[in-house]
Formats: structure tokens, C-alpha cells, sequence
């Protein structure tokens, strides 16, 4: 098995096997929790005056043995950018201040954060050197390539090797169930020759997009070993006990964290 839903203190994660043991890494893929109101888990920043809010990100940073300070939370533009972490941000801009969608680092001590509730969060990991990165991938980000940006970043500003990144997709809306409308089908027709492995079209029920595999996709292309890409498999939409899916639920719905950071 190469993912389990299993406890990281007081949080129900999803593990993923090739993330675990790797030394200094350490990694969590959030669940929405459990029943109860104190297991139940949800980072959506923007509700962080809520008890909830609060207690999932202080349970995240005592996960990881640091203080809710030292988590990084950007402001999640569905943009492709992404930003070379080497230096800390300063402490007013730790939390949801700075507009990016990706974050690459060698710094300790820091949590770099995805939330997401549908999208593809992407976690990297430089195994040789300790380089890690966070990425915020829904249909526009993975379409502008963000995931093989972030690849770059982590060779051009830190000398990683494409062959030393391990690349996790954590759970996200899967081919299953992410029906797209015309806007996304055309645009990833005009941008991708092997649109069609991408988008499955069922007759009578439009076409459904495969995040998990046109992020695949960009990364091949961008020069990592397929072998180094472990998707989670994981739908949000199929899995409400374990997962907040937008479409599912709306806007209203939580958000899971996936988060990274080197110790
Ligand atoms: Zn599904």
C-alpha cells in the first residue's frame, strides 16, 4: 500500500510511503478529521478567528515540533509563480499576506503549506539536499505548468537534481469526477497535443479532466523521472468522509492542509 489514512499526533493524515523515512523531510497530507468536534480538522486561513481553524494549525505545528509561526500560509491566486524561500519571510508575512502559489526552500524550521479542497496539492522533495516545495495546482495552475516551474526553481535557485525530486500528488478531485465546462476543455485542447489522455469524454455527460495526470504529464516533460511521481490516487469528490470537495460541497466547505518542511 502506498497510502494510508493514519494518525500524526493529534491529526488523521493520509501517509504516503515514499515521503516516510526520508531524514530531515517531514510531511503531512490532511483529512477533514475525525467526528468528533474535537478531531475534526479544517485550515481554511480565512477563518482562523474560528476555535476550529485555530486548533487544526495548532495541531499541524506541534506535529511538526514548531510553533504556529513558523507555518507559511501564502494567499492562493490560481497563478503559476513561484517563490525561491531564502531567506524567512518576515513575521507579518507568514500568513496569507504574500500572493504566490508555489514555494520552494532549503530553510529549516519552516512549514510550507497548500490548502486545498479539490485542487492538486503537490508536495516536492529534494532527497539529496533537503530542498522541499509546496504547490497549489488546480486547472489554471496546472495548465500554466506551475508544478514544472517549481521543478526549475528548486535547480536554477538551489542546485537540486531532477533526479533527487520526489514529487507527491495528495488526495485532489479526480478524473472520476471533475467535469469541466467548454472554457477548460478548449484550453486544454489548444495547449496540449495529447489532450485527449486528459480529458475523458463521456457521451452525455461532457468531458472530465485528469489534474492528477496533466500534472504528470508537465513534470515528465520537465525532466523528472516518471518513477519519482507518486500520485495518491485519492478523490476528494468519491471520499466524503475523508475529504472537503468544492464541487461537492461548495464554497462554503473546509480546507485540508498539505504541508511540508525540512527540520
Ligand atoms: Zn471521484
Amino acid at each position: 500500500m502506498k497510502v494510508e489514512i493514519r494518525k500524526k499526533l493529534d491529526l488523521e493524515v493520509v501517509g504516503i510511503k515514499r515521503l516516510d523515512n526520508l531524514g530531515e523531510i517531514d510531511y503531512l497530507f490532511s483529512t477533514r478529521g475525525g467526528t468528533s468536534e474535537m478531531e475534526r480538522l479544517d485550515f481554511d486561513r480565512k477563518g482562523f478567528n474560528d476555535g476550529e481553524v485555530k486548533r487544526s494549525y495548532i495541531a499541524a505545528a506541534n506535529s511538526f515540533g514548531v510553533d504556529v509561526a513558523d507555518i507559511f500560509v501564502s494567499n492562493q491566486v490560481h497563478g503559476s509563480e513561484v517563490l525561491s524561500l531564502i531567506e524567512r519571510p518576515k513575521k507579518n508575512e507568514m500568513f496569507g499576506v504574500i500572493e504566490i502559489d508555489g514555494v520552494v526552500t532549503n530553510l529549516s524550521k519552516i512549514v510550507l503549506v497548500v490548502l486545498t479542497a479539490d485542487c492538486v496539492p503537490v508536495l516536492m522533495a529534494d532527497v539529496k539536499t533537503g530542498v522541499i516545495g509546496a504547490v497549489h495546482a488546480g486547472w489554471r495552475g496546472t495548465v500554466a505548468g506551475i508544478s514544472a516551474v517549481a521543478v526549475k526553481t528548486m535547480v536554477d535557485s538551489f542546485g537540486s537534481k531532477r533526479e533527487d525530486i520526489v514529487i507527491v500528488f495528495g488526495p485532489a478531485i479526480g478524473p472520476c469526477c471533475y467535469k469541466v465546462g467548454d472554457e477548460v476543455v478548449e484550453t486544454i485542447k489548444k495547449r496540449f497535443s495529447s489532450s485527449k489522455k486528459y480529458l475523458l469524454e463521456t457521451v452525455g455527460e461532457g468531458f472530465k479532466l485528469d489534474l492528477f495526470g496533466l500534472n504528470r504529464f508537465l513534470l515528465r516533460e520537465a525532466g523528472v523521472p516518471d518513477g519519482n511521481i507518486v500520485s495518491s490516487g485519492l478523490c476528494t469528490h468519491c471520499n466524503p468522509e475523508l475529504f472537503y470537495s468544492y464541487r461537492r460541497e461548495g464554497a462554503q466547505t473546509g480546507r485540508m492542509m498539505s504541508a511540508i518542511m525540512l527540520r
